[in-house]
């Protein structure tokens, strides 16, 4: 599978522009929940347009496809994590032994990676002990993803339709086989 590295590629700009790690850490953070507010009007995304509404608009806004691929991710502490080929764009593994309403939000912790440009393809890890795993909060890309995932999340009428978009392919089976086999989570 030949994976590119689009989330550090100097190809892409990021819908949503991190602010410096200078300011402040309130204002920071107010900075980055208006430009991440300013970004879903831009996308016409209404509150009631769930998960689902945020993925697609999110997806052809980058003109690629965004997978979500619930699975049983058996590593321990592994909520989720995302793939990008050329041939399937993006694909968010989540955990699926967990809540319909806790999945939303590993999947919108996901998201927010790919709106930020923080994403980080498996092959440049070194180990995946440092993947890209949603309880991890130890790094500014981090804790910049979860603080997006939770300002959609208030935004967004999640509780009315936490269920996930996804539909079976067989590409993203072998995705998550090689993955896995790999991995071995
Ligand atoms: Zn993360």
């Amino acid at each position: 599978m030949n994976r590119t590295t689009r989330g550090n590629d100097a190809l892409a700009t990021p819908l949503v522009a991190t602010p410096p790690h200078q300011i402040p850490e309130v204002v920071r953070y107010q900075m980055l929940r208006r430009r991440v507010i300013r970004l879903l009007r831009l996308l016409s995304v209404e509150p009631s347009d769930g998960v689902g509404g945020i993925i697609d608009a999110v997806a052809s806004a980058l003109d690629l496809s965004i997978i979500i691929y619930p699975t049983n991710l058996m590593a321990d502490a592994m909520l989720g994590f995302t793939d990008y080929t050329d041939t399937l764009g993006y694909v968010i593994f989540v955990q699926s032994a967990t809540t319909p309403e806790h999945q939303a939000h590993i999947v919108l912790h996901e998201v927010a990676h790919i709106m930020l440009e923080t994403f980080e393809p498996l092959d440049d890890l070194p180990a995946l002990g440092n993947a890209h795993r949603t309880a991890d909060y130890s790094t500014p890309g981090e804790r910049d993803a979860e603080f997006v995932a939770r300002a959609i999340g208030t935004l967004l009428d999640l509780d009315s339709d936490a269920r996930l978009p996804t539909q079976p392919d067989p590409r993203v089976e072998r995705l998550a086989q090689t993955l896995q086999d790999r991995i071995g989570w």
